[in-house]
């Protein structure tokens, strides 16, 4: 892809803090910094997000990460855990369409990453929940 900015990483076109590459994935600090250490996991390979991954690709793909992820942590004593999140479409606040996984080393519970799960259980009857189970069971292998 000649005008995505993690292609032209991948190729060195444009600088990057890279921490770890091999054929399959290149690892690179995370500008943002949204904690210190902040680092992104790519596929070399152009997949726009984790909707168009095959089984091999995410298995090299995932297979890389949990090596990556230690090596983060080992990097600075203060890590006490790591939040790991990938962001797929723009509602999902996915803004670089080149698919990657957020390793977000985790210091503090106030430090700067924030993630909101609500509680929405009380909403839910066993019957809408069986519902959503079974559509979601009927597309499997889609
Ligand atoms: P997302 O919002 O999940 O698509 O995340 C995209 C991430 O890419 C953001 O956290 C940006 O800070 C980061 N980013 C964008 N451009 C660069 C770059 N040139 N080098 C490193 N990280 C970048
Ligand atoms: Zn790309």
């Amino acid at each position: 892809m000649k005008d995505c900015i993690f292609c032209k990483i991948v190729r060195n076109e444009i600088p990057s803090y890279t921490v770890y590459e091999d054929d399959i994935v290149k690892a690179f600090l995370d500008i943002s910094q949204g904690t210190p250490g902040h680092t992104l996991v790519i596929p070399k390979k152009h997949i726009a997000n984790i909707f168009d991954y095959d089984e091999e690709l995410a298995s090299a793909v995932f297979a890389r990460i949990p090596k990556i992820a230690r090596a983060v942590k080992a990097s600075n004593p203060d890590i006490k855990g790591m939040n790991i999140l990938n962001n797929n479409g723009q509602v999902a606040y996915q803004s670089v369409f080149h698919s990657h996984f957020h390793l977000v080393p985790r210091y503090t519970s106030n430090d700067d990453f924030k993630m909101i799960f609500k509680d929405n259980s009380n909403k839910y009857s066993p019957e809408q929940l069986k519902a959503i189970q079974e559509s979601i069971e009927q597309h499997m292998g889609d």
